[in-house]
């Protein structure tokens, strides 16, 4: 596979062109942003290390039947991926109260919910990426009734299928972002799932693996980046 143009340079990652107009390379950087960018840092080694985890996830999720535009790990850094048109949405699923969910409702963090909840946000940095509703959607035509059916079928069992894994290594998953896009008719999961995109808290300790350690400076960021990655490497 040729590595040629890049296309886009994100806050975490950069998408290259290859010689099959249908695949694109995801280059994982050590770049750490938080609070819509006003937050900038580095965390060392992540991209290596979330290159794996995102691998790892990916091939779980399609062992388990969910599409998703992973198609291989090339080295350290990159992995190959369907190339998308990214449905403008971040889909957030919480399986208890953190984050902006806590600031929106006034809730202390870790409030247990009945159920879990999906919330759509509009991806737009410039608007910091705001929360809407499937009116919203529809009414703008961010994504047809059909992808928005489609996606939250897809959620629901990923949902279902991270939380029994992460169960299974000791860490509880309390909340993640996931991205879709639209690949020959089809709606496939895409961009990474990483500790830079869920919240994990160890079962028992209640230590946060995630980026909360760098948004709340907490320390040893990469250790638990790393910790992640050995658990779903077992
Ligand atoms: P951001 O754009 O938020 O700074 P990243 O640094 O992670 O985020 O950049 C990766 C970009 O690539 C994101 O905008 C994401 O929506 C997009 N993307 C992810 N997977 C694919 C794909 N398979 N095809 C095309 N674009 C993708
Ligand atoms: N998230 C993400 N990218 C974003 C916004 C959120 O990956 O642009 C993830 C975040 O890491 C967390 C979940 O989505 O796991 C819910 O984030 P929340 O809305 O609580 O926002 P935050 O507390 O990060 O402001």
């Amino acid at each position: 596979m040729e590595k040629l143009d890049k296309i886009y340079e994100g806050k975490a990652k950069i998408l290259y062109t290859t010689n099959d107009p249908d695949l694109v390379i995801q280059y994982f950087k050590d770049d750490a942003t938080a609070f819509n960018a006003a937050k900038k840092g580095s965390i060392d080694q992540k991209g290596v290390i979330n290159n794996k985890i995102s691998t790892k996830i990916f091939e779980m999720l399609q062992s388990r039947g969910i599409k998703t535009h992973f198609v291989k790990q090339l080295n350290e850094r990159e992995m190959l991926v369907k190339k998308v048109s990214i449905v403008p949405l971040e889909v957030i699923i919480r399986n208890r109260a953190a984050g902006s969910l806590c600031r929106l409702l006034g809730l202390p963090e870790g409030t247990t919910l009945a159920c879990p909840i999906l919330e759509f946000c509009y991806k737009e940095d410039k608007l910091g990426d705001p929360m809407i509703t499937e009116y919203h959607i529809r009414a703008l035509n961010y994504a047809t009734d059909q992808e928005v059916e489609k996606i939250k079928t897809m959620v629901f069992k990923i949902n279902d299928a991270m939380k029994e894994f992460f169960a299974a290594l000791n860490i509880e998953l309390i909340d993640f972002k996931l991205e879709f896009g639209r690949y020959k008719d089809e709606i496939i999961l895409a961009d990474e799932i990483s500790p830079d995109t869920c919240r994990l808290w160890e079962i028992g300790t209640g230590e946060k693996l995630d980026k909360d350690r760098f948004r709340r400076d907490l320390g040893n960021i990469e250790q638990a980046y790393q910790e992640v990655l050995r658990r779903v490497s077992r």
